[in-house]
């Protein structure tokens, strides 16, 4: 009886791990729902302001025109400006999106080509300049003027720098946004700095979690999809390195990448 009383003891035991275990995957899975329900909310909201601006601007252009007024030069350079900004955020929108899936299928390759990572980085910073300046924040750039050419991917450089650039833009507002390139034990190491919201440190390693914002209220309050980080990390780890993050709340944060030069560890990674 007392063997059998054990017996009965451990599979109740057993019982009750896998009902905490079917409990844990199920507020996992409700979680993970929640998290889709409100990327699909976002990514209307997403569409739909990038889109408007370009048929609104577009419209009034075409107005002018058509009423034979004379136009104002700087006026037209400034809301040619903004339709191409805004076909721009849509296109890495839609890019994101295509990321995604191809990282979910597997389908995602690197591929490796001679890159100057310093012009790659000026060029960036140039051309997303406007958001800089949409929050009022200044921008430091400390790339150091020794950076050998790598072999790497571009369009996956490009696609780490412009996210964590846009991010610490986007969460930033009267700061400053520091980009950082230097080389560090045979890496490349690429951070992006800012002081602005910073990140409570329970959030801090979901941020890197596809469709995942830092609280249900930062979504709705700075817009996103959540999906900028996740694909950032995932090119990191294709490209042979990581990204790691250091942030306070109220104070900022930094994001690290590391990117080995190293050609035959990016190859094994690819
Ligand atoms: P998105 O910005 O589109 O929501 P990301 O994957 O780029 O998606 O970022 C996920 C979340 O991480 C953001 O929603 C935000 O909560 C947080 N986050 C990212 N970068 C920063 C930053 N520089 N400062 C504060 N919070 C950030």
């Amino acid at each position: 009886i007392r063997d059998l009383a054990r017996t009965f003891n451990d599979m109740s035991a057993k019982l009750q791990r896998a009902i905490e275990e079917v409990h844990d995957a199920k507020a996992d899975a409700d979680a993970a729902n929640a998290a889709k329900s409100m990327f699909l909310a976002n990514v209307s909201h997403e569409l739909r302001t990038p889109l408007n601006a370009i048929i609104g601007y577009s419209e009034m252009l075409q107005d002018e025109l058509s009423d034979g007024q004379q136009l104002d030069q700087d006026q037209f350079h400034h809301d040619l400006g903004t339709i191409i900004f805004s076909g721009r955020q849509l296109l890495s929108l839609i890019n994101d999106i295509l990321d995604l899936s191809k990282m979910e299928t597997g389908k995602m390759t690197v591929s490796l080509e001679t890159v100057d990572p310093a012009a790659l980085i000026y060029q960036i910073c140039d051309a997303l300049s406007p958001l800089i300046t949409q929050k009022n924040n200044t921008l430091t750039l400390s790339i150091a003027d020794d950076l050998p050419e790598m072999e790497s991917d571009p369009a996956k450089l490009q696609q780490i720098v412009t996210n964590l650039f846009s991010n610490a833009c986007k969460f930033t507002e009267d700061g400053v946004i520091e980009v950082i390139a230097r080389i560090e034990k045979n890496s490349l190491l690429i951070a992006v700095k800012d002081n602005g919201i910073g990140i409570a440190e329970a959030q801090q390693a979901n941020v890197f979690e596809a469709f995942e914002q830092a609280e249900s209220s930062t979504g709705s309050k700075y817009g996103g999809t959540g999906l900028g980080l996740a694909i950032v990390r995932e090119f990191c780890r294709m490209l042979g390195g990581d990204i790691t993050l250091e942030s306070t709340p109220g104070k900022g944060s930094t994001f690290t990448a590391t990117l080995p030069l190293d050609q035959e560890s990016v190859r094994a990674a690819g």
